[in-house]
């Protein structure tokens, strides 16, 4: 029993290990095409294609943008961001649950990587696994959604500690919700002091543009996580 269960633990290491360096390798053909990239991670429905799609109306003019979109299942995702006109590769994980480097790495054979400033990658909609596997990713983004409730940081605590930024989706139903947002915020604080945090609505529009000013600044930056 003790040995069977150590060589579990070796092969998830390895997995992630390989993973690891495929993401490592992705960064590395990023950094030189000049393309930053997002990995944006949500539960289902809190709003991932919405606050890209948001994300790209104000920059489309000033950046060339490309989605990855990855789902268990489907194309409608895809489709919704290559009717803006905006370059769009969907991954089916044919029942995973994440995305990993890999999958990432063949949906670039979509891309033309010379012709783009920013990648935007939708992971699949899933509060644990997701983070656990890099992409190649500069920023890591989370989309939480006020209709979640004001106790996902206590439970998800995984994710909420391991995202650079965090966006509070649908902030024009909190008259509606019993969201507390200081109950909110206070577990975000304790997992993740530096986060940087932005209430929005994809929806009305509200805090979108704060949003995008930071994520330029960022990329500004430079390339480095
Ligand atoms: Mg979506
Ligand atoms: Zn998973």
């Amino acid at each position: 029993m003790q040995e069977a269960r150590g060589k579990t633990v070796t092969v998830i290491k390895d997995i992630l290990g390989a993973n690891e360096q495929i993401a490592l390798e992705n960064r590395g053909l990023f950094n030189e095409k000049g393309v930053f990239v997002l990995n944006v991670m949500a539960a289902p429905g809190a709003g991932k294609t919405s606050l890209i799609q948001r994300t790209i109306e104000p920059l489309r003019d000033r950046l060339r943008i490309a989605v990855i979109e990855g789902d268990v299942a489907s194309t409608i995702d895809a489709d919704r961001i290559a009717g803006l006109g905006i370059p769009a590769v969907q991954i089916n994980t044919g029942g995973a649950c994440h995305l990993d480097a890999s999958m990432v790495r063949s949906a670039l054979s979509g891309l033309s990587l010379e012709d783009i400033d920013l990648l935007l990658v939708e992971n699949v909609g899933n509060l644990i696994c997701p983070t656990g596997f890099a992409l190649g990713e500069h920023l890591k983004v989370m989309v939480s959604s006020t209709p979640e409730g004001d106790d996902k940081p206590y439970k998800y605590p995984g994710m909420f500690s391991a995202v650079d930024v965090l966006l509070l989706n649908k902030v024009d139903l909190l008259p509606l919700l019993d969201f507390d947002m200081d109950t909110f915020r206070r577990g975000v604080e304790a997992l993740n002091p530096n986060v940087a945090f932005f209430p929005v609505s994809c929806k009305t529009g509200e805090g979108i543009e704060a949003w995008v000013e930071w994520l330029l600044a960022r990329r500004d930056q430079g390339f480095q996580p």
